[in-house]
């Protein structure tokens, strides 16, 4: 039997306890519903309000979140999210509009899409934006779609194949593949760089294009990134920006002006909205002229140009080869649109700037302090996070270990085995929010680690031990997924 230590909502249960009292019915009861489309019974907890709300406080008590501490998540951007946000995605307006709505009672949420678009345009330096993808991958496969119809568009039909750096995150081979287009895989250099003299070889007219994360998921800004681009646009390929780690560059390098054909954001990650629990996502897509008249339907456009008296008339236009929609209505407007919206208005030009400038050092602070305590394979200035080796010589401990001791130390685990080039990977992105005194405890806590790794590796092996249940059997965890912690009375686990 499985053993499920929390009491779900239903073993709380117990009849005649009411949760919620209905008001008497002051409209005639009507028998509409079909006989066979009724359920005699309904098996829902019966429970007291109290009841509920403390069974999930204390469930959410069991979690660890970018409010209760330090969350250096790699490649995940897990900064504080602002409170302001929740005050402005819950403005009447904006939360109980309808998709369906006629435009002109929405007006104002088609200016905030339509600004939204404006400055991830200007953020980014690409010549249009779409908002519609519901998170960084789907953004993925939206950019491949374009990629591949302006191909297709031309009567190129030879171009299969995809170039992706060893160094990529899984969504972008797996986002290429569902295209059923085919992985070439290039190796970086001892920089972290793309392998220059392996893409030369790999650039011929079969190729779709490329997929490059600048910085990469070793921190790494790539120092070639001009010349890899003029390599690939030199073979009638076109290049894809993954944009997940733009925290690194706002303010100071748009992707648009590199040569970038397409690009995804995360404003989920880069534009604080939350992320981590399930969603929701926003990955909206930027493009340049080349790739415009392809973007996905519909965009929020101006249909009627305002003058001084008058606000300008907002609607939907669609692009003359769009490759479609990528979305039900129009994404997920309030909660990823309107906090990235808030964030990105309250800090402005100079406050976007600050942010990238500030996730760059912090990372390069934390760097500095752990080298020497951790092998750093990549080692020079990184960007807004980097990589080190949990592995130390003459010990067994490994990456998970140092993790799993972190928890013990009371902070959230950074990446771990990812980028797959380098061994026993800990990818650590403090972000710009957190401050020096956090940053310090956190080094102090890894370095005591490595010195525990030789002395006490059991320590290592055993952690966590502060935590409400201890180490998880990972392998039986991915093997024997339990997706509901509810199970129907018939079933049982082993
Ligand atoms: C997070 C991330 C993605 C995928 O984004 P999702 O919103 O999780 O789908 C892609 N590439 C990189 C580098 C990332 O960090």
């Amino acid at each position: 039997m499985a053993t499920i230590i929390e009491p779900t909502i239903f073993e709380l249960s117990s009849a005649g306890r009411r949760g919620v009292r209905m008001p008497a019915s002051d409209v005639p009861v009507v028998d509409s519903l079909p006989q066979h489309l009724l359920r005699s019974e309904l098996p829902l907890p019966e429970i007291a309000e109290v009841d509920v709300v403390r069974h999930y406080v204390n469930l959410s008590k069991l979690n660890y979140s970018v409010d209760s501490g330090f969350y250096p998540l790699g490649s995940c951007t897990m900064k504080y999210n602002p409170k302001i946000n929740e005050d402005t995605c819950r403005y009447p307006g904006f939360l109980f509009s309808h998709p369906l709505q006629p435009i002109e009672t929405v007006q104002g949420n088609l200016a905030l899409m339509y600004e939204l678009q404006e400055w991830l345009k200007e953020i980014s330096g690409f010549a249009g934006v779409t908002l519609q993808p519901a998170a960084g991958a789907h953004g993925e496969y939206t950019g491949v779609l374009m990629m591949a119809a302006y191909h297709k568009l031309r009567g190129d039909s030879k171009r299969i194949k995809m170039l992706i750096p060893d160094a990529a995150h899984g969504t972008n081979p797996a986002s290429v593949g569902m295209m059923g287009m085919q992985v070439v895989t290039i190796p970086s250099d001892d920089r972290g760089n793309v392998d220059l003299k392996a893409l030369e070889a790999a650039c011929d007219d079969t190729v779709v294009g490329m997929m490059l994360t600048n910085p990469n998921t070793l921190g790494m800004f790539d120092e070639n990134v001009e010349k890899v681009i003029s390599l690939i646009h030199g073979c009638g390929g076109l290049m894809y920006g993954d944009g997940a780690n733009l925290n690194a560059l706002l303010g100071i390098v748009r992707p648009g002006d590199l040569g970038f054909d397409v690009m995804h954001f995360n404003l989920h990650k880069t534009f604080s909205v939350p992320h981590g629990g399930g969603g929701p996502g926003c990955g909206p897509v930027g493009v340049s002229k080349t790739l415009l008249d392809f973007l996905p339907t519909p965009l929020v456009g101006i249909l009627e140009e305002g003058n001084d008296e008058e606000a300008p008339f907002y609607g939907f236009v669609t692009p003359p080869n769009s490759i479609g929609r990528m979305k039900a209505f129009h994404g997920h407007f309030g909660g990823g649109m309107v906090r990235a919206y808030t964030y990105i208005a309250m800090h402005g030009p100079d406050g976007l700037k600050d942010i990238a400038q500030y996730a760059v050092l912090n990372a390069n602070y934390l760097q500095a302090k752990v080298r020497g305590h951790y092998k750093i394979p990549f080692d020079r200035i990184c960007m807004h996070e980097f990589v080190a080796e949990g592995r130390f010589e003459g010990s067994d401990v490994r990456a998970l270990d140092v993790s799993k001791r972190l928890m013990d130390y009371g902070f959230h685990p950074p990446t771990n085995y990812f980028p797959l080039i380098v061994p026993e990977a800990l990818m650590i992105e403090p972000t710009e929010t957190e401050n020096k005194d956090t940053l310090d405890k956190f080094a102090d806590a890894l370095i005591k680690i490595a010195e525990e790794a030789k002395t006490q590796p059991e320590l290592l092996h055993n952690a966590p031990s502060t935590t409400k249940f201890g180490r998880m059997d990972e392998v039986k965890a991915a093997r024997e997924l339990v997706l509901c912690c509810w199970l129907p009375e018939n079933v049982e686990l082993n």
